[in-house]
């Protein structure tokens, strides 16, 4: 029988990674022929954490044939997944993002929480199973939970991510802190990178209203350094609007140790950004103090705003 494949979204975070890798692991636990997957290459962060916890990468995968199996962990917005989803049969979705454009033509396990990390979830499902957590899963889970909720400081943190965080940490024998700083500033070594790879590193595209969108983000423990090379950014940020058709771009450069924001925002729609955020763009950019989520800070206002 062929294999279920396991994947998160494009442009695949920690979050993304590890938690197909732990679907994988939770689904063969349950007798399931499954297979962990990416839908490209893996960031800095996540390649720290993999290594560290001695973990290899999934592999990548581009087109789905029609019919094939799937389960969805970390997305469900068709436009964030595999090239061929339309076709192919979505067996689960594991998610902790708004459902949007989703529809399928037979029943399926959905599981939604409004937790900080769809590893959190899947530490539940852990528990509620009676699996035994191994320390390598552990890492990874606890690894996913640090990307996503910015080491617990993120207003997307839930007391389930916080939990889920301390436990795991004992279990997989590291500093939750000391770890979890480590692994956030391997993620900010953006030295390696065009300022085009740097826009796709965690970009998302987001239908806002009827506005093709993509909302970017990179984490930095310097605005300043990532601000030196601002008109490469934009250029690169009006290639991409062009060649898309965009309504609007927008990067948002994420301090993780002050846990605030610098914007970047291109396109037709950008006032939307400075209605959105109460601030005036000044050369396409603005600061937005404590933001560092896009999915709870930044989208939710802009679709109010839209
Ligand atoms: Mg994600
Ligand atoms: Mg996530
Ligand atoms: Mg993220």
């Amino acid at each position: 029988m062929e294999k279920i494949l396991i994947f998160g979204h494009k442009n695949p975070d920690t979050d993304s990674i590890m938690s197909a890798l732990i679907m994988e692991d939770l689904e063969k636990k349950m007798g399931s022929n499954v297979l962990a997957c990416k839908l490209g290459n893996v960031n800095k962060e996540t390649e720290y954490a993999l290594k560290y916890f001695n973990v290899n990468e999934p592999i990548t995968i581009d087109n789905l044939e029609e019919g094939q199996e799937v389960i969805l962990v970390d997305h469900n917005e068709f436009a964030q997944s595999a090239n061929g989803i339309e076709k192919a049969k979505i067996l689960k979705v594991v998610d902790h993002h708004r459902i949007c454009g989703f529809e399928t033509s037979e029943p399926l396990f959905y599981i939604a929480n409004p937790f900080g990390c769809t590893a959190t979830i899947l530490y539940d499902m852990y528990l509620i199973n009676n699996f035994e957590i191994s320390s390598t899963i552990a890492g990874l889970m606890l690894s996913a939970i640090i990307s996503d909720t910015l080491l617990l400081k993120s207003p997307t943190t839930t007391p389930k991510d916080e939990n889920a965080a301390k436990a795991l940490a004992k279990i997989a024998n590291v500093n939750l802190e000391k770890y979890g700083l480590a692994m956030l500033k391997a993620g900010t070594d953006l030295s390696s990178y065009t300022p085009e790879q740097l826009l796709t590193l965690d970009a998302k595209h987001i239908e806002i209203k009827n506005l093709k969108t993509i909302i970017a983000q990179v984490n930095t423990v310097d605005i300043n350094d990532v601000m030196k090379i601002k008109s490469d950014i934009e250029k690169a940020m009006n290639n991409t609007i062009n060649s898309e058709g965009l309504d609007l771009f927008i990067l948002a450069i994420t301090d993780i140790i002050n846990n605030n924001s610098q914007i970047i925002t291109l396109g037709n729609s950008s006032h939307i950004a400075e209605k959105a955020f109460n601030v005036k763009l000044e050369d396409n950019t603005a600061f937005l103090k404590g933001v560092v989520s896009r999915k709870k800070q930044i989208l939710p206002v802009l679709i109010e705003n839209a």
